[in-house]
């Protein structure tokens, strides 16, 4: 039997003027309930999804509700569930009307043939396969709704991620009892971002990957820089030479050799449990369990 093991994140960014309890908390809960899950033998890919459901349901993070705003004032969301037994993936993109994507995502890896939906298209596979549909403007909470709206009063778009008052994608990895390995990622993307952008997160490699003979990694951070890297590719490909940690640090590492500042973070998890984590922001949320399954939470170190 392997080690059971999780790691989540909360995103990658500046996350300044905010309550960093509730950030930790929010991340912490996250970690509990994937732990949960691989405690009582269930699969790796069902407790990063249940991780990835609890953050996707608090609006301090920007997935789900309180997704960021694109320039037009909508939610269009992004995830991505990786399954490292055989190397597949399900993914969505661009989805507006349904509460989790990252369910979306499980359903359109397990349930269909294919590996990525975008749009209106996404969101009718979603009422296809019996997932509730719901009005956009339910996605959208009300503190980003205001700065929407002071934003806009202004005339002052809000972009990129290090001059944001913080940033929320979320991602979970884990190895369950079985030794298979899954990793989840989900996001509204970046702040104000035009309407149909899509960055990294749903891109299987640099949002997300997972390989049962290496381990997983989930991103964070500016999309534009880490799709050209491939930065959770990056990071597991690491995992043949390295811990959790120095793989993190090594995908890292190799993003800023190309990118001055690329604004980036990744979790990872190896295939024997061990996790780490690595950012180049001013912060980034993190929770992990131990081989007890007590959670550790951590915000602005490496
Ligand atoms: N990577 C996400 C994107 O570019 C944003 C983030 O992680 O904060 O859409």
């Amino acid at each position: 039997m392997a080690r059971p093991s999780i790691i989540v994140h909360g995103g990658a960014g500046a996350w300044l003027n905010f309550d960093e309890a509730a950030v930790q908390n929010g991340v912490r809960e996250a970690a509990a309930a994937g732990w949960e899950v691989l405690r009582r033998g269930a699969s790796a890919l069902e407790a990063v999804e249940a991780a990835t459901i609890i953050l996707e349901d608090n609006p301090l993070f920007d997935a789900g509700i309180g997704s960021f705003l694109n320039e037009q004032g909508e939610v269009e969301m992004d995830a991505l569930l990786t399954d490292g037994r055989e190397i597949r993936f399900g993914a969505v993109a661009g989805v507006k009307r349904v509460r989790h994507p990252i369910t979306l995502a499980r359903l359109v890896l397990t349930r269909t043939e294919n590996c990525f939906f975008v749009g209106e298209g996404a969101d009718a596979l979603a009422a296809q396969l019996g997932m509730p549909l719901v009005a956009n403007v339910e996605m959208i909470s009300e503190s980003e709704w205001q700065l929407f709206r002071q934003r806009h009063e202004r005339m002052q778009p809000r972009t990129g991620l290090g001059t944001a008052t913080g940033t929320g994608t979320v991602g979970a990895v884990a190895v369950d009892l079985a030794g298979h390995i899954a990793s989840a990622t989900s996001t509204g993307g970046t702040p104000d971002k035009k309407k149909g952008r899509v960055g990294d997160s749903p891109i299987f490699g640099a949002g997300g990957y997972a390989d049962d003979q290496l381990g997983a990694a989930s991103a964070t951070g500016v999309g534009e820089n880490i799709m050209r890297f491939f930065l959770s590719k990056a990071a597991v490909d690491a995992l043949a030479q390295q811990d959790a940690r120095g793989a993190a640090q090594a995908a890292l590492t190799f993003l800023e050799a190309r990118i001055p500042n690329p604004e980036a973070g990744v979790i990872v998890v190896k295939a024997n449990g061990d996790v780490g984590a690595a950012h180049s922001t001013n912060a980034m949320p993190i929770a992990w369990a131990d081989a007890d399954g007590n959670i550790h939470t951590a915000m602005r170190s490496g």
